[in-house]
């Protein structure tokens, strides 16, 4: 698939469904977005595409893993991808310029819609708020940078937490 745009013109009114896999030219049309990330299996992309009288329905799900540097850590984060997603696509819409890339396009006598835009769109929504390495990830420590599941750095030893020397100081002060 070249560029991404896939030709809409033969799908029957009942509609069609496809598969599609980020291959080497998604990952170069994504480069261009600010988002460091590996694939360690492909993603990949079912959608069905049904016709409609004003615009295109389509329906489908995103799957695959993708890892990224845990908000925590800077490790790898390995984030499970698997997300519905479904949404309408209006001919003509006025606005369609004000919105960035379009998603559906005209060209001779047929309408392609942007693959590569969709498939990037839905994985950025697919993703978590948060992106880390496990559910319990300790993080960095603030003073030395030492990865904290590895064990406790000098730091908290020394000084411990700045809550608990608090209740050190009452104790001092009720003796
Ligand atoms: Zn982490
Ligand atoms: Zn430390």
């Amino acid at each position: 698939m070249t560029s991404g745009w896939l030709n809409l013109k033969n799908i029957p009114s009942e509609g069609r469904d496809f598969l599609f896999e980020a291959d080497a030219e998604w990952l170069e049309f994504v480069s261009e977005f600010d988002l460091k990330f590996r694939l360690p299996v492909p993603l990949q992309m079912e959608i069905k595409i049904i016709p409609q009288k004003k615009g295109f329905y389509v329906t489908g799900k995103l799957g695959g893993k993708a890892i990224f540097e845990c908000d925590r850590c800077l490790e790898d984060a390995e984030i499970g991808i698997d997300y519905a997603f479904d949404f309408f696509e209006q001919i003509n819409p006025e606005e369609q310029e004000l919105l960035g890339e379009p998603l559906l396009r005209y060209v001779d006598d047929h309408f392609e819609l942007n693959i590569f835009q969709i498939m990037w769109e839905q994985f950025l929504l697919s993703l978590p708020v948060k992106k880390l390495c496990q559910e319990s990830c300790k993080g960095l420590c603030p003073k030395c940078g030492h990865n904290q599941n590895l064990g406790e750095c000098n730091c908290s030893r020394e000084s411990g937490d700045p809550r608990l020397s608090i209740f050190k100081q009452l104790k001092i002060n009720k003796g």
